[in-house]
């Protein structure tokens, strides 16, 4: 497979086919990311595309599931994305689920209807980074889109039958914003009911705005107490008909796997065992990305 720079995943497409088709991010700008830094976004050649369709055909017949990357491969547009799907379809026909990486810009460019098409072609599931759900903080961070329309965005996609799975940063808005950025995460997971919620802690990387803002005093890391109760109030504030909430991502300094509403309350029992000592937090170095 034709692999180019750093090719991310989520944690559950572990064993997924991965598929490169775009290279970096479209918007890019997320203060916090380092991911594609440097990297001018864009759509790599059909014919490296097909050779590594080509090569999943013969390779990959125990995966069951394919992840498009890179950075948000919904924003190709919609005729090329759903031949892709059907080209996927057709030549790994063993494969039961495709997902993507979609940030509320890329989703904003189709429509409920669009996505249902995709969804026919085998789209069954988007990766959105929400990061927070508090204005002011997703303005710092350059994120591009206010908490109400990744709301909106989150929505459509499950409208359209997609499972939709969502991720947050617990240390993202520095101690000042740190409840009000838990409590607004809160709510506006609520409002968006997604199927998944994945919360990770912060890590500074110094080719961002933000780890360089660290290190010149300026952006404060919260620790992993302050992390915690985040946390805490984060939960507190989520109502989820049936999602999974988990916070067991390796950046994490407590793991939690929560199927909401039934888990909720003896998550945030354990949180509070935590904090008070009873249970002991994942030391830093066994912290990684
Ligand atoms: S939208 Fe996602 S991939 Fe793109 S810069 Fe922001 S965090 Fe990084």
């Amino acid at each position: 497979m034709d692999y180019q720079g750093i090719v991310i995943r989520p944690p559950s497409e572990w064993n997924s086919i991965i598929l490169q088709v775009t290279r970096g991010c479209s918007h890019n700008q997320c203060t916090f990311c380092g991911t594609y830094k440097g990297v001018r976004f864009h759509v790599k050649p059909e014919s490296i595309i097909d050779r590594d369709i080509a090569f999943a055909a013969t390779y990959c017949k125990r995966q069951r599931r394919v992840f498009i990357t890179d950075g948000d491969a919904l924003i190709l547009p919609q005729d090329r994305l759903l031949a892709l799907l059907c080209k996927i379809r057709r030549a790994l026909a063993w494969v039961t689920r495709i997902g993507l990486y979609g940030n509320a810009k890329s989703i904003r460019t189709k429509t409920v209807n669009d996505l249902k098409a995709l969804r026919e072609a085998g789209l069954g599931i988007v990766y959105m980074g929400l990061e927070t759900g508090d204005d002011v903080t997703l303005e710092k961070v350059r994120k591009g889109v206010n908490a109400q329309t990744m709301v909106e965005m989150g929505r459509r996609v499950m409208e359209a039958g997609i499972k939709l799975s969502v991720t947050v940063l617990l240390g993202l808005a520095g101690p000042d914003r740190s409840q009000d950025h838990a409590e607004a995460t809160g709510r506006t997971l609520t409002a968006m009911d997604p199927n998944y919620v994945g919360a990770l802690s912060l890590m500074l990387l110094p080719n961002t705005p933000l780890g360089q803002d660290h290190e010149a005093g300026r952006f404060k890391l919260i620790g992993p107490v302050e992390m915690l109760q985040e946390l805490r109030t984060m939960m507190t504030h989520t109502e989820l008909s049936a999602g999974l909430f988990h916070a067991n991502h390796a950046s994490n300094y407590l793991p939690i796997k929560a199927r909401f509403p039934k888990d909720k309350e003896a998550s945030i029992h354990l949180i509070d065992q935590a904090l008070g000592g009873h249970i002991p937090l994942k030391p830093e170095f066994l912290r990684a990305l």
